[in-house]
This record gives C-alpha cells, sequence and structure tokens, in this order.
C-alpha cells in the first residue's frame, strides 16, 4: 500500500493540467497521477488529421513529456475507488491511498454501442475520428470518394466536443468540393439530436452553413447497426422507434460515448454515472476530500479541452484553500468552447457558459465564419494547449 498526499487519476487534458497547476502553486506537494497510457493525445487535432490537414503522428506525444516534474507518475490503470477509506485499486492489484483525490480518466468511446462498428471501422468505408487508431482512416475513405453517399452520424447523449461529429462533415464536403466531385456525391449528416447546435446565436450560422453546402440534415436519428456487406447504416428514429435504412458509400461514424465503467459503478458517481460534482467548486457532493474535472465530471457544460481550461484554475484554488482549511470559494461558470471548423478556410468560434450564452473572447461577431479563426484552430490553439495549458500557464 502506497499513500501521497494527492492522487491524480487520469493523465490526459485535465489531469496534466491540474497537475501542473498545483507544482506550480506549491513545489512541495506529494502528487501521483494514475495513468496507463505511454502517449498523450491532443485530440482536438483529430479533426483536422481526418481532414487530411495533418498526419496522426502529429497529435500526440510521449506521456512522460507531459507530466510534470515532481509528479510520480503510476502507469496503471484504477480499478475500482474505495473513497469511504480514501483508498483506490489499480488493475495490476496496487493500493493506493490519499488525502485528496482527482478523478480524470474522460469519456469513455462506446464502440461496441453499434452493432457491427468494432468490426468494420477502418474498412470498407467505416471511419471514425475517435480514435487515433481509426483517425487515419477518415481522411483515406474522404480522399478515395469520387461518387455516391458519404454520411455523417451523431449519437444520443454527451460526446466529446459536441461541435465535432458536424466539423469533419462540412471539412469532407469541402474537400468533395475542390476536388471537382461534390456534385456526384450525396453528403448527409444525421443526428440523434434535434438541431445542430444547442446555443441559438451559433445554431442559426450553423443551419445556413449546412444549406449553402447542401448538407442533407436529417434529425433524431440514431445509428443502431452497421451492415458493412450491404453497406447499409441502420437506424432508429428517437420520437417514432421507426427503423431507418440509409446506404452509404462511406460513413463516419461517432459512435455513442458514456461514463467510464469504473467510474460508473463506484461510489463517486452520481446521475449518468459521471463523478458526481458541485457544478461551481467541482468538489464532490458526498466526499468532501474529493474532485473531478474534465469529460468524466458530472459538470453539465459541453465535455471540452477549453471546458477544462477554465476548471483546472478553479479546481486547484479550491482544493488548495480545502488542504489550507479554508473555505472553497473559486468558481466555475460553465464556460466552454467549440471551434466549429466549417471548410478548409473558415471556422465558427463558439463560447459560451452553464446559461447557453455566448461568453466570447475576441472583440468582433465569432458567430461569423472566419479564417482567422480557422488558423487559430489550426496552429494557435495547438501552441497553446502544448506550450501553455499543460504547463499550467494559461
Ligand atoms: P482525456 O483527455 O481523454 O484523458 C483521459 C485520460 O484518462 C487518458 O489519458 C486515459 O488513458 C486515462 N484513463 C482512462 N481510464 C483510466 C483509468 N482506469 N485509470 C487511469 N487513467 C485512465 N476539445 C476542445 O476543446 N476543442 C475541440 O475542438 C475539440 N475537438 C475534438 C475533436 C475530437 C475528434 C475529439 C475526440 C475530441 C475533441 N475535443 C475538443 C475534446 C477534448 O479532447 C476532450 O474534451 C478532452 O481531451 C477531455 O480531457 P479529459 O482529461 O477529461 O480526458
Amino acid at each position: 500500500m502506497t499513500h501521497h498526499q494527492i492522487v491524480i487519476v487520469g493523465g490526459g487534458t485535465a489531469g496534466i493540467t491540474v497537475a501542473a497547476r498545483l507544482r506550480n502553486a506549491d513545489p512541495s506537494l506529494d502528487i501521483a497521477l494514475v495513468e496507463p497510457s505511454d502517449k498523450h493525445y491532443y485530440q482536438p487535432l483529430w479533426t483536422l488529421v481526418g481532414g487530411g490537414i495533418f498526419r496522426p503522428e502529429v497529435s500526440g506525444r510521449e506521456e512522460a513529456s507531459v507530466i510534470p516534474r515532481g509528479v510520480k507518475w503510476i502507469k496503471d490503470a484504477v480499478a475500482t475507488f474505495q473513497p469511504n477509506d480514501n483508498q483506490l485499486t489499480t488493475r495490476d492489484g496496487q493500493t493506493l491511498t490519499y488525502d485528496y483525490l482527482i478523478v480524470a480518466p474522460g469519456i469513455q468511446v462506446n464502440w461496441d454501442k453499434v452493432k457491427g462498428l468494432k468490426e468494420s471501422v477502418g474498412k470498407d468505408g467505416v471511419c471514425s475520428n475517435y480514435s487515433i487508431n481509426t483517425v487515419a482512416s477518415t481522411w483515406k475513405f474522404i480522399r478515395e470518394l469520387k461518387e455516391g453517399t458519404a454520411l455523417f452520424t451523431q449519437p444520443a447523449g454527451a460526446v466529446k466536443c459536441g461541435g465535432a461529429p458536424q466539423k469533419i462533415c462540412y471539412l469532407a464536403e469541402d474537400h468533395f468540393r475542390r476536388s471537382g466531385v461534390r456534385d456526384k456525391v450525396n453528403v448527409i449528416f444525421t443526428s440523434a439530436g434535434p438541431r445542430l447546435f444547442a446555443v441559438e446565436e451559433y445554431r442559426e450560422v450553423l443551419e445556413e452553413v449546412a444549406a449553402r453546402k447542401g448538407v442533407d440534415t436529417r434529425f433524431r436519428h440514431n445509428l443502431t447497426e452497421l451492415r458493412p456487406e450491404s453497406k447499409e447504416a441502420i437506424y432508429r428514429h428517437m420520437d417514432t422507434d421507426e427503423e431507418i435504412v440509409i446506404k452509404y458509400d462511406m460513413i463516419h461514424v461517432t459512435p455513442p460515448m458514456g461514463a467510464p465503467d469504473f467510474v460508473a459503478h463506484s461510489e463517486l458517481a452520481g446521475e449518468g454515472g459521471w463523478v458526481d460534482v458541485d457544478k461551481y467548486t467541482l468538489r464532490h457532493n458526498r466526499f468532501s476530500n474529493v474532485f473531478s474535472l474534465g469529460d468524466a465530471s458530472s459538470l453539465p457544460t459541453s465535455k471540452t479541452g477549453a471546458a477544462i481550461r477554465k476548471q483546472a484554475p478553479v479546481l486547484v484554488d479550491n482544493l488548495l484553500s480545502v488542504i489550507h482549511d479554508r473555505p472553497p470559494v473559486a468558481q466555475y461558470d460553465g464556460y466552454t468552447s467549440c471551434p466549429v471548423v466549417t471548410g478548409y478556410d473558415s471556422l465558427v468560434l463558439a463560447e459560451f457558459n452553464y446559461e447557453g450564452r455566448p461568453a466570447e473572447t475576441f472583440p468582433f461577431d465569432q458567430a461569423q465564419e472566419r479564417f482567422s479563426m480557422f488558423l487559430l484552430k489550426k496552429f494557435g490553439l495547438p501552441a497553446l494547449y502544448w506550450h501553455g495549458m499543460l504547463k499550467g500557464r494559461v
């Protein structure tokens, strides 16, 4: 049994950002980070990888290179939590005890919730940006399609970056147009949801984008099965439960996602299986020495790295307050951001808060498509991520 003052679960965007901020604030803190992977990925780049702009390798770095100096890396995965005993156990059978726990293992991609998906992804026109192992197939199948139907899906429930399923659809449409095959390709975007975007200001402009591009949008369509032999996508209509079949030549699937099983089955879980934290302080609603942020948390906002950039300083402030017997007064306002790529030279930078009101950074109307914002996504945000956020600087 090993004890650490602070144990962080997950060395992704949230775990590393918080670890860096804690070390910057107080280098004497004893912090351990539990993370099984050798690689750390900047996942927002996968949209651009799928669109053929970057190679997949560009999105990753060695995990060891992003873990802040002085933080002990436990290269293992958490299996179970025993929060009443301030303890957790790992897959390799280690037991760790802690004074404070930060839970940030991200969202689980449930490939097996669409019948036939796991077996077919990466082959026969079936692709997905949602794994480093499959993202290269997106660009391959977009590039190879010269005629027929290109289908793009968005599932029911929370996904990481709610706008990402349509970003790859717009990039593909732009590629078909630029390569002279657009008039022979039918572009269909299906969503289990009722509309393109939750926030009114951005929804309006995205509806115009889809209409201008001739993207056939179909809502309340929930993908349940793929039949790769006949190239058919099987949907259930969310309201009528009717079965709908759409034939495709290529299909980009955004798989259903959910809380990680080991979190959902633990005492830390609340509704939906997410880590049950106060939406302002990020402190657990029942275990006062537990905090959570990022995709695995119950925070009722769109799950993005941009949201974590604003959550991390709040969590760190509040954790340090609790350690020093002060009340945790810092508050997160639900800020999140979704840079909706609408083509190879345009982007709508959506930024909003818990109230669903725009919370924009720049002194211009961000609901307009802009080349400058595309450049921000392509060059500015990756640099900000690796050199700012993961170092605990921004
Ligand atoms: P992750 O970064 O996913 O990290 C979770 C970590 O926990 C992983 O390293 C994992 O190995 C580890 N882990 C898992 N299980 C265990 C366990 N049992 N024990 C210990 N560790 C474990 N965000 C934006 O801000 N802007 C965008 O434009 C954007 N676009 C996106 C496009 C795509 C295609 C994708 C896939 C994501 C996009 N995102 C975007 C979302 C963003 O990447 C995530 O919101 C962010 O990475 C979440 O951070 P996290 O730390 O919660 O989870």
